[in-house]
């Protein structure tokens, strides 16, 4: 593996796990998702070399070309919108998705998974702020919805997933990861539902959600550079 990679690596489960230490969190309380978008196969064949077993894609087109090529044994994770046209080919490379972001798009998916005998992990993507330009439940859609979807045979829901909006500094985007982690408890008491999943906190600000209760941190270009979109 390039040097500067593993260096990388090494340096964010170092961070991540000191941020577990600080917050008084177990060791094993939040999980590293690789994000390995637009990094060719043999790049991301380094990293499992390496040991590492976790990865999120955020097209399933790019995972279909990639992860056929690539040794068996690694979790796939899709963490972009999920397009209904392309839910049948994302089943079953994808074991987690954490890009479900309507009732009408997690009934569609289960009821696929149901038929080709999966049975994914999902977390439920929220709009916090209510942007425009980026999908995703409103608080008020799961507090109306959240039952059905949890009852839902085909996914196992483990959770919420958020985005925040773009911030500045990685402290400006603590509270959007306070505030999910709050949803997140209102909507298990409220509901009686368990929801021990929070998708949250990416290359710039990971330690900030962890601090706030991130079970997963989703980071690419901490770890690989800069992504090149052109290549
Ligand atoms: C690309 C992407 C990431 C990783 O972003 P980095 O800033 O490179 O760590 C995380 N989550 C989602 C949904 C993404 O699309």
């Amino acid at each position: 593996m390039s040097g500067v990679i593993a260096e990388n690596l090494a340096k964010v489960k170092q961070q991540l796990a000191e941020a577990l230490i600080r917050s008084g969190r177990g060791e094993d309380d939040c999980e590293l998702l690789v994000v390995s978008k637009t990094w060719p196969a043999e790049v991301v064949a380094e990293v499992i070399d390496a040991g590492h077993r976790a990865f999120g894609e955020n097209k399933v087109q790019e995972g279909m070309e990639k992860i056929p090529s690539l040794p068996q044994g690694v979790r796939w994770h899709l963490i972009g919108h999920l397009q209904r046209n392309k839910v049948r080919k994302a089943l079953p490379l994808f074991g987690t998705l954490h890009g479900i972001d309507s009732l009408k798009l997690a009934r569609y998916t289960s009821n696929l998974a149901v038929e080709l005998g999966c049975h994914p992990d999902v977390y439920l993507q929220v709009n916090l702020a209510g942007e425009e330009r980026k999908s995703g439940f409103s608080p008020d859609d799961l507090r109306r919805e959240l039952e059905e979807l949890d009852g839902l045979d085909g996914l196992n829901v483990l959770g919420l997933m958020c985005i925040p909006p773009a911030v500045a500094c990685p402290e400006d985007a603590r509270p959007w990861f306070a505030r999910l982690r709050e949803l997140r408890d209102e909507l298990e008491s409220t509901s009686g539902l368990s929801l021990p999943g929070l998708s949250m906190g990416m290359s710039g600000d990971y330690e900030a959600a962890i601090e706030e209760g991130s079970t997963i941190v989703r980071v690419g270009s901490a770890i690989f550079g800069a992504r090149n979109y052109a290549v």
